[in-house]
């Protein structure tokens, strides 16, 4: 049973001016088979939250803790996170110039089983996967988002979502940038990751639109670094009437 526990996370990072702190006291638990949808104004730390969780050099957490099934996942390095099964699809997928898409997935696939899969299965598996996914053959030997239109970028995230079967997935804005035909298809990949009930998710999301495909248990509102609201699948259709405004200007984050 994965159990991601946040306890008053604070995060700063480091900017030209000096540190700045982000994140000011989050609390969340993520259990395996929920679905959390995390919705807040830019600029509120979203994205700030999903790096942190995945380990990212650039913010320093400088109180709380975060615990996966008891261990402290803020001791842990980046590998050892992906390793023990925090996956994060970013907001801006990198290129990564020289790697392409099959290399990466097999390499991201052996360091996190601990051992390379056997090749012919594999190959079949990626070959299902991008089919599902209505991704063309050819992109497997593309670099890793070289060029990659945004909807490319969605697909291939949610391709590693389904071949790398983590235990907490955290999708950041993986709505964005996506037509309505691509929004469906990821939408689909990334319900199809959720059927089996052993991944907890945590889908952050500026907009509502992706909460129609994907159907949260838990929506939290996040605001100016932490949850200042949280309840179930009706406070998006609230969000949705109401906007941010009120948590932005006081408010329930007072
Ligand atoms: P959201 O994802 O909710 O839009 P972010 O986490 O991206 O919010 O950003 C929250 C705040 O932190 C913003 O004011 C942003 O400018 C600042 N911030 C985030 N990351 C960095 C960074 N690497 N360097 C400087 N400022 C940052
Ligand atoms: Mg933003
Ligand atoms: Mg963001």
């Amino acid at each position: 049973m994965a159990t991601l526990e946040i306890h008053d996370l604070h995060v700063s990072v480091e900017t030209e001016t000096g540190s700045a702190e982000i994140l000011r006291g989050v609390d969340l638990t993520v259990k395996q088979g929920e679905t959390h949808a995390i919705m807040g104004p830019n600029g509120s730390g979203k994205s700030t939250l999903a790096y942190s969780l995945a380990g990212h050099p650039k913010y320093t957490v400088t109180g709380g803790t975060v615990t996966l099934d008891g261990e402290d996942v803020l001791e842990m390095s980046v590998d050892e996170r992906a390793r023990a099964g925090v996956f994060l699809a970013m907001q801006y997928p990198v290129e990564v110039p020289g790697v392409s898409v099959s290399n990466f997935l097999r390499t991201s696939a052996t360091a996190i089983r601990g051992e390379a899969p056997k090749l012919r299965t594999w190959v079949k598996e990626v070959k299902e996967a991008m089919a599902r996914l209505n991704m063309d053959p050819a992109f497997a030997e593309r670099n890793v988002n070289e060029g990659f239109s945004g909807g490319e970028k969605k697909r291939h995230e949610i391709l590693q979502l389904e071949l790398l079967k983590p235990r907490i997935a955290i999708l950041d804005e993986t709505d964005s940038g996506l037509d309505i035909d691509a929004l469906r298809v990821v939408s689909d990949g990334v319900n199809r990751v959720r059927e089996n009930g052993e991944v907890g998710t945590l889908l952050i999301t500026h907009y509502t639109r992706i909460l129609r495909y994907i159907k949260p248990d838990h929506v939290h509102v996040f605001a100016k670094g932490r949850i200042v609201e949280s309840g179930g699948p009706e406070l998006a259709e609230q969000l949705e009437a109401e906007g941010y405004e009120r948590y932005v200007k006081g408010g329930a984050s007072a």
